[in-house]
């Protein structure tokens, strides 16, 4: 048996626990969960009818009414102000630092490459490549990574429509909180109470339990005791309760706990086989 295939294991039993999913395929997460959250000083968004410092003032909000307020998890965002001008921020390519096909067509386009970034960078854009369609508000993609850390990521409002800039204040907030959620590491959950579910739903106040549970799941408080989140990979934090979703059964805590146990003792094991192997 080896780590791959805990890893597998546990893999299997906690996607199987809740409706929110990750947005890479192996939980990616910021190391440490202090993120600082930055707009481009360059950016412009002609169409929305926004302007940059509008943009700024709704990051402050988005992380506090949202993600700062987890207490079950160790992310702490901060609203951060303006990051120096990227030249291709308002009309280049973003592209997943693990999609070369992407990769080779922004290097052809005109407007050019996105390049990586560090921390959460937040911009306008209007390169319909990017988003495949007036309706979607916005995109996020990790763009920058260390192994299994993500270093950073970016998040454009869709400039090509004035969908967002239609919106309300409070609903502007949510887009941008749910965008910072795909920031993170997270994916869509397909229960409508959480803001990552994959539409937008309107006066939107708070995070929803599934939101509560995937954040604490890729940034728990002391998740190195039991899980095994030096990888990024699993937790108890998240696995609270025996409520039912579309995901299916919640796994009781307290099965989750001994496995924890299981698997930390084992990999315990494996530390110290593999430390006399190669004293
Ligand atoms: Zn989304």
């Amino acid at each position: 048996m080896t780590m791959k295939f805990i890893f597998l294991l546990a893999l299997l039993l906690s996607a199987t626990a809740q409706a929110w999913t990750l947005n890479n395929n192996f939980g990616a997460a910021f190391p440490k969960g202090r993120v600082k959250v930055f707009v481009d000083e360059g950016t412009v968004c002609p169409t929305n009818g926004v302007t940059y410092e509008e943009l700024e003032g709704l990051v402050g909000p988005a992380i506090n009414t949202y993600w700062n307020k987890v207490p079950t998890s160790s992310l702490r965002l901060d609203a951060a102000g303006f990051s120096p001008a990227l030249s291709t921020i308002n009309r280049g390519r973003l592209c997943s630092p693990t999609d070369d096909d992407c990769i080779a067509a922004g290097e052809a386009d005109p407007e050019g490459l996105i390049p990586a970034v560090n921390e959460i960078v937040i911009a306008c854009n209007s390169n319909t490549l990017n988003f495949g369609g007036g309706n979607v508000l916005a995109v996020t993609i990790p763009n920058k990574f260390s192994g299994k850390k993500i270093k950073g990521s970016v998040i454009l409002i869709n400039d090509t429509s004035g969908t967002f800039g239609d919106l309300s204040r409070s609903d502007k907030i949510g887009v941008i909180a749910h965008e910072i959620g795909h920031a993170l590491g997270l994916g869509h959950s397909d229960e409508n109470a959480s803001l990552m579910f994959y539409r937008t739903v309107a006066q939107r106040s708070r995070l929803g339990q599934d939101d509560v549970d995937g954040i604490s799941f890729l940034y728990p408080i002391g998740g190195d005791v039991y899980g095994l989140s030096e990888d990024g990979i699993l937790s108890c934090a998240t696995i609270n309760n025996g409520g039912s979703g579309p995901g299916g059964p919640l796994l009781p805590a307290g099965i989750c706990l001994v496995l924890m146990i299981f698997l930390s003792e084992l990999r315990r094991l494996f530390k110290r086989a593999k430390g006399r192997a190669t004293f």
